[in-house]
């Protein structure tokens, strides 16, 4: 069976190794000494100035919305995980979509002022598969209509944009670390910001309000990020150059393949974007024959992602808003198999499936 992605596992001994540590000092959550060794790595690894980890990628959305004060309505994508709009509606705001570039897949910056009404407090967009959206474009109307900023940036790990760490972009951004992600502590995921007031924020967020023990700063929720999650993250980073070059070997190979094929669309790069791998997206020409891609694949047990789908201005606890780009992009986008480690004689044979299909 091949699945879309399959968890980077590193030797086990080198996780029980670290984890010893939490053993001994008797000490697996509340910030000990793992959590704060990753964060240290990473910041160091990224060459960013402040890293919180947490214990999933959708708290760091949700405390994000909560720590800029953010109300009324959120100018979003269409074209993400669930866990964008979700975060929006949990925090008891508004999504207002606007609809997607057709090559880039990110929001589509041109048609972000039209939807801003009096009641608009911010921009909530995805970097797309790592690719990045408009950055400069949407701080500028940010700046304009005096909006917030925050970037999902879950699938960005290790992407730089114009020679620094994509997580330097925006008032805030947020990665996931689930296990499906490119670097991963099973589940977790961490938040970003360069500017220290909100680093303040941010942390008395993730601990429950805690000022010391029995003080408050004010409301907070709990999403700390625990001993055995950090010891993973530890064992997984020190492999993070391996399983970018393995995963660059499957992507050169469906590159190669699908490159000059008029039958199916690539995603388009923006430029100045250093990629890190995680997804290999292909968009067919219609649903038709990318459920016929589907079945094929299914009688070799190989298993794609419909990845993402639906799209998310259809969720059943909205207001229905007509988003003609995503929707159609969303019913026609396959995320084909691509992970550390991959048999490169199965990335043929998934080749040949599609190229008899179209
Ligand atoms: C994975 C993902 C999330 C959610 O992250 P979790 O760690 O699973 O909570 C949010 N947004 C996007 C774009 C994602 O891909």
């Amino acid at each position: 069976m091949i699945t879309v992605t399959k968890t980077f596992l590193p030797p086990q001994e080198e996780y029980q190794a670290i984890l010893k540590e939490s053993w001994e000092a008797g000490w697996i959550t509340n910030r000990g000494p793992l959590v704060k060794k990753l964060e240290a790595k990473l910041m160091k690894h990224l060459d960013v100035p402040y890293v919180l980890a947490l214990t999933n990628g959708t708290i760091p959305l949700q405390i994000a919305i909560k720590a800029l004060g953010l109300t009324g309505e959120i100018i979003t994508t269409p074209f993400s995980y669930v866990a964008t709009t979700s975060s929006i509606v949990w925090e008891g705001c508004t999504p207002v979509f606007v609809d997607i570039h057709p090559k880039y897949l990110t929001i589509d910056e041109t048609k972000i002022e039209a939807a801003i009404t009096s009641k608009t407090s911010a921009i909530l967009a995805t970097h797309v598969y790592g690719n990045p959206c408009h950055i400069e474009e949407i701080e500028i109307i940010a700046k304009k209509h005096n909006l917030k900023v925050i970037y999902d940036a879950a699938h960005c790990f290790d992407i730089n944009y114009n020679g620094k760490s994509i997580f330097n972009y925006g008032d805030i951004s947020t990665c996931s670390f689930h296990a499906t992600k490119l670097f991963h502590t099973g589940e977790g995921g961490a938040l970003f910001t360069n500017n220290s007031d909100l680093q303040n924020t941010l942390f008395y967020h993730h601990n429950f309000g805690h000022k010391g023990n029995e003080e408050f700063f004010g409301i907070g929720i709990n999403g700390k990020m625990s001993e055995p999650q950090a010891a993973m993250g530890l064992a997984v980073l020190p492999y993070i150059e391996d399983i970018k070059a393995g995963r660059e070997k499957v992507v050169n190979l469906y590159n190669n393949a699908f490159q000059n094929s008029n039958s199916l669309q690539l995603l388009t790069w923006r430029n100045g974007t250093d990629l890190n791998y995680a997804y290999f997206p292909i968009i067919l020409k219609d649903e038709e024959i990318l459920l016929k891609v589907m079945d094929l694949f299914e009688a070799q047990q190989i298993f794609p992602r419909r990845y993402f789908f639906p799209s998310l201005n259809t969720m059943p606890y909205l207001e229905y808003s007509k988003m003609p780009v995503a929707e159609s992009i969303a019913k026609r986008v396959l995320c084909l198999p691509l992970y550390y480690g991959m048999d490169l004689v199965d990335v043929q044979r998934i080749i040949d499936v599609i190229k008899k299909v179209i």
